[in-house]
């Protein structure tokens, strides 16, 4: 396989630490409010990445945390604890907050046929295992205390840009949310490992630990989480582009000053969802969730759709138009899937040999759109109808669409109103014809019609039709 790496900002042939096994890492939700469908997209293109590793033979291990502590609404340390915001918003405790989104995004996640990892923790499971790597890195010398909160010294490293993409505006992060900086850092890029003496005198989760009563910070759960369930060596860390600076450039140095030795061999960053008018965001404009599409009348798996369609190193840009020609799409693809003729019995062979051109075609840096081309091919092809359907399924275990689960029922409102004026349409005309005898015409327009996967029939009470 071959994958883009952040670090190298090159397409690398993939190669494990250990032959045929992949120690994969993704960065989770901040459970304080819904997962957008910009977040969403992350995880849908992680999901695949996953899949595709299994499809080409490797035995995956996937961990992923939850965020229930120490996030704050800038990525810089600065600003408003998110769970205490998200607990204030609902007056309800920080747990129960937790609790309840962490919850929704499964059940997001679930409807979206992203496969739960292999190991799911939550940051406050973890809090001795927290305390014991800064407790090293203090030892080390690549920790301070001041101002009684504990800070990773960022001067230590000879190499803390390691992704090279940090520009001025970026590191002004702090700045630009309109809070005064952190006095107690030594170094602009400095970042804090354990919170006990801050602003947040409020704050609702604290341990005990031995520089006093406090909180992590946000970008220790990830070193630590992954050290705890990978081990030293993790091969692919995944997560949105927005997680490159600082959060991943953070978690590399703790994990590196503290293993000793370089930890992650490849960076996987999934470009974000934008909306016509820019970022998307959880609090301006429309909240765009998976249950407000839902509401819209959208199958969830037609935004999985949407997404496999374009790169996941390039911005897209969701409409309601773009999703529903997705939508219109997706039910043509899978009306054909249907009308797949009963025949034949699987020839195994060719199945070895389509699953091999998918995974060279989706193995190479994730091309989603170039696999549903793949299956257009398949569709096209001079298969029996058996092995169609077979290779079909062995696709699906990367895409994840339900292809082979019956008749596409609810595709997208506007797309469903379409088709119900245009067979409406036709069949008047059919009326028509018939009225002026002309019956080959009449019989043109049946076939029309069911090209486009809808049967008529005449009865008693007129014409009736149905998707096949
Ligand atoms: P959060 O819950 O904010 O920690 O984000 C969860 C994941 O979604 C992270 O991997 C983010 O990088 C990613 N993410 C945030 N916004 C977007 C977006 N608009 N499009 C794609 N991914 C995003
Ligand atoms: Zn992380």
């Amino acid at each position: 396989m071959k994958i883009y790496n952040s670090l190298s900002k090159k397409v690398e042939e993939f190669v494990p630490h250990t032959e045929g096994k992949v120690n994969m890492y993704t960065c989770g939700p901040t459970v304080y409010h819904f997962a957008h469908i910009g977040n969403l997209r992350s995880y849908i293109m992680e999901d695949v990445l996953e899949k595709t590793f299994r499809f080409a033979g490797y035995d995956v291990k996937r961990v992923m945390n939850i965020t229930d502590v120490g996030h704050l609404s800038s990525d810089a340390d600065t600003g408003e604890d998110k769970m205490l915001k998200g607990a204030k918003r609902e007056h309800k405790t920080v747990m129960e907050v937790a609790k309840y989104y962490t919850d929704a995004f499964f059940s997001d996640t679930a409807k979206l046929n992203i496969k739960t990892p292999d190991v799911v923790e939550p940051a406050t499971n973890c809090i001795p295992e927290f305390i014991d790597m800064i407790d090293n890195l203090l030892e080390k010398g690549y920790a301070y205390k001041a101002g009684e909160n504990i800070y990773f010294d960022t001067s230590k490293l000879k190499n803390y840009y390691v992704f090279g993409n940090q520009n001025e505006e970026e590191l002004m992060v702090g700045v630009r949310d309109d809070v005064s900086e952190d006095t107690n850092k030594r170094n602009k890029n400095d970042f804090v490992l354990w919170f006990t003496k801050s602003k947040f005198e409020d704050q609702a989760l604290k341990w005990k630990s031995p520089w006093g009563v406090g909180y992590p910070g946000w970008h220790i759960e990830c070193s630590c989480i992954g050290v705890k369930h990978l081990g030293e060596y993790m091969d692919i860390h995944c997560g949105g582009v927005d997680n490159m600076f600082p959060h991943h450039t953070n978690e590399i140095a703790q994990s590196e000053a503290f293993l000793g030795h370089k930890w992650c061999n490849y960076w996987f960053h999934v470009h974000h969802l934008v909306t016509e008018g820019g970022k998307m965001s959880k609090s301006k404009g429309e909240f765009l969730t998976v249950s407000l599409l839902e509401e819209k009348g959208y199958d969830p798996i037609v935004y999985r759709f949407f997404c496999l369609q374009s790169h996941y190193r390039k911005p897209l840009t969701f409409s309601y138009d773009a999703l529903d020609q997705a939508a219109g799409t997706f039910k043509k693809l899978k009306n054909r899937i249907v009308a797949i003729a009963d025949e034949g019995s699987v020839d195994q062979a060719a199945v070895k040999e389509w699953h091999d051109k998918f995974t060279e075609t989706v193995g190479n840096d994730l091309n989603t759109s170039m696999g549903i081309t793949l299956l257009y091919d398949v569709l096209k092809s001079e298969l029996n109808g058996a092995t169609k359907r077979a290779v079909i399924a062995d696709y699906d275990k990367v895409l994840s669409l339900n292809l082979l689960a019956g008749e596409e029922k609810a595709a997208s409102p506007a797309a469903d109103d379409e088709l119900k004026a245009f067979v409406e349409q036709k069949i008047e005309e059919r009326k028509e014809a018939k009225k002026n005898k002309d019956f080959a015409r009449a019989d043109a327009i049946r076939d029309e019609l069911l090209a486009k996967g809808v049967a008529i029939k005449d009865t008693r009470e007129g014409v009736i039709w149905e998707l096949v």
